[in-house]
């Protein structure tokens, strides 16, 4: 029988890069697979149905959070934000890595209840960075923009209650540091 799957939660403040970062592993890495998140937010430009969300109304994501549908789920900026349960399971079952790319708050949820899963915190070089990747992005308006950096505060906060920290300021060698992680070649914070 094959062995299980590892589960990797990337998560760190809003605009450090996560999602670039894990664009370039699932690239890189071909037994990793991304787990698909489930939000309320409105799609952007570049957003996939069923492919970078599964984009939900309020009252469809509360039904899903009764029915126990997800791992975990989060409120991040008045949104609902959750990673299906099923989808999950049947990876790390068919010994694939599984991807969450997750608010911290939802990364620490998971790290409870599931603590054989590997946590890293991706971290900016310095918080000015962060912010001008943040605002460079251009997806979000001026007040959005503040409201996640905002969330940023604490975020950062608490980074020592992951297993891993990778700071992000040359993009591949943040890449390299996270496959690193994933084949065990890493000692822990
Ligand atoms: P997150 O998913 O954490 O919100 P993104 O992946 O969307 O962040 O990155 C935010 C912005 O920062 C994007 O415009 C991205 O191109 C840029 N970025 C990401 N990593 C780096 C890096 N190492 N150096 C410079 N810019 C970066
Ligand atoms: P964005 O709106 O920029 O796509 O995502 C906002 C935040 O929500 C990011 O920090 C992202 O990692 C996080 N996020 C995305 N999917 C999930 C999820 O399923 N659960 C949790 N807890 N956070 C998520």
């Amino acid at each position: 029988m094959k062995n299980k799957g590892k589960l990797i939660v990337i998560s760190g403040p809003s605009g450090v890069g996560k999602g670039t970062i894990c664009r370039q592993l699932l690239e890189e890495c071909e037994d990793l697979v991304l787990s698909v998140s489930a939000t309320t937010r409105a799609p952007r430009v570049e957003d996939k149905e069923g492919v970078t969300y599964y984009f939900k109304n309020r009252e469809e994501f509360e039904q899903m959070i009764a029915r126990g549908d997800f791992l975990e789920w989060a409120i991040y900026n008045n949104n609902y934000y959750g990673t299906p349960c099923l989808p999950v399971e049947e990876k790390l079952n068919q010994g694939m890595n599984v991807l969450l790319e997750i608010d911290v708050q939802g990364a620490l949820h998971v790290k409870k209840n599931f603590p054989e899963g590997v946590y890293i915190f991706i971290a900016p070089p310095d918080t000015e960075t962060l912010y001008s990747r943040l605002r460079g992005r251009g997806t979000e308006n001026p007040e959005e923009i503040a409201r996640r950096v905002d969330a940023a505060t604490l975020e950062l906060s608490k980074q020592n209650e992951y297993d891993y920290i990778v700071i992000n300021d040359v993009l591949q060698q943040a890449v390299e540091d996270v496959k690193e992680i994933i084949k065990g070649r890493s000692e822990r914070i």
